[in-house]
């Protein structure tokens, strides 16, 4: 690598000119293939992917196409490479960049927005309006990794320095992977906008981001954090991560009531709704008391209908958030750093990066109760033998 003003240490960090990279082909075909090694622009390194963890979201991404965008429409047979949820080692720094160094080990978020529009001026470059724009003669620098730029399923990728988050040495990679998810719950709980201390939440849905935002909830000093769900495992990983009570909605008709009873009877201050069940934003806003607020932070799959005169009758307000804005993961990153709640318990699986499928399938189907799976292109030898 060798472009005008790049520095990379190749006795420590060697940087091959291409790299193994799955790329997506039609709805639901991954293709394992090589590609060349990204170089890093002015305020933009280039990370050794080390880890990549698999997110429902990859799932629109590889079957559906939205929301990513490339090129101004769907993603398929565009030699675009999926996965978001990544961290690496920095190994070449772009012209005039001194915040990081080559070998500095890093999580990476995924939105850089453009930096320019009206949203990314408030810091919600999550929701850049140039979001996608960033092809050809509409190159707005807008960059959303496996969404609307080359993502993490491969060895190499360019980032901005705005995307960064340095993490400890003491920090596993796969615990390096769930910093975007840990910021995730807390971009959720900021948007919430109270000061949660002493006040109640309930978090429906314990997929990752549900069981991060109980962990965020209660590191934030909520009470109680009520945890409603249908696997009695994740409702028990809930527990070890805060949760004061958990519902498993299989066995609790009324989910409502019980959260309300939970609460000496009352409707709770927040909800964050992950599950993205048809129902869950009807019971959300029907579980906050009046005057409450409600997060939504999973994606329907469908229109999903709403009771719109109880919202209105009873003041309640309702937040849709994309991604992790605001510079969330850094502050959740200071939490894992502190040992407040311990992220590896939603860790469940790792793979080598050739055995993405079976990854997906792991992470998609729940094989084995699986929660959060990772990827990594360079297993250990330990590793791999465990994996087989
Ligand atoms: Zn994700
Ligand atoms: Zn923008």
């Amino acid at each position: 690598m060798s472009a005008q003003g790049v520095r990379t240490n190749h006795n420590e960090y060697p940087i091959p000119q291409s790299q193994r990279a799955w790329v997506l082909g039609d709805p639901g075909q991954l293709i394992f293939t090589e590609k060349p090694v990204p170089m890093p622009k002015k305020a933009e390194v280039l990370v050794r992917i080390d880890a990549v963890a698999i997110c429902a979201t990859d799932f629109d991404v590889i079957y559906q196409g939205p929301p990513a965008v490339i090129e101004g429409g769907l993603p398929f047979n565009k030699n675009f490479t999926p996965g978001h949820e990544y961290m690496g080692t920095v190994v070449a720094l772009g012209p005039g960049v001194d915040e990081y160094a080559i070998g500095q080990r890093v999580s990476v978020e995924i939105h850089a927005g453009c930096g320019q529009c009206k949203r990314c001026r408030e810091g919600m470059y999550t929701s850049c309006h140039n979001y996608g724009l960033n092809y050809g003669d509409v190159d707005k620098g807008h960059r959303a990794n496996g969404f609307t730029t080359d993502g993490g399923f491969c060895e190499y990728q360019v980032n901005n320095i705005n995307t960064l988050v340095a993490i400890q040495d003491d920090m596993t990679d796969e615990e390096g992977t769930l910093v975007v998810t840990a910021g995730t719950a807390m971009y959720a709980l900021t948007e919430l906008g109270g000061l949660v201390a002493g006040e109640s939440v309930c978090v429906t849905g314990p997929g990752p981001i549900g069981l991060l935002s109980v962990a965020v909830a209660k590191a934030l000093g909520a009470q109680p954090v009520i945890l409603t769900g249908t696997r009695d495992n994740r409702l028990e990983i809930g527990k070890a991560l805060g949760a004061d009570a958990v519902v498993n909605i299989r066995k609790t008709p009324d989910v409502v009531a019980e959260v309300k009873k939970l609460n000496g009877g009352k409707g709770v201050d927040y909800v964050i709704e992950c599950s993205a069940a048809t129902s869950a934003v009807n019971h959300a806003v029907r579980m906050v008391n009046r005057g409450g607020r409600v997060c939504l932070a999973a994606f329907a799959h469908e229109e999903v209908p709403v009771d719109v005169a109880h919202i209105v009758r009873n003041n309640i307000y309702l937040y849709g958030i994309r991604g992790e804005g605001k510079s969330a993961t850094h502050r959740a990153e200071a939490f894992m750093r502190q040992k407040r709640f311990d992220a590896t318990l939603i860790h469940t699986h790792t793979f080598a990066l050739d055995d993405l499928p079976t990854a997906i399938r792991y992470a998609k189907d729940r094989v084995e109760d699986a929660i959060k799976v990772v990827v990594k292109a360079k297993m250990d030898a330990a590793q791999k033998e465990a994996a087989e």
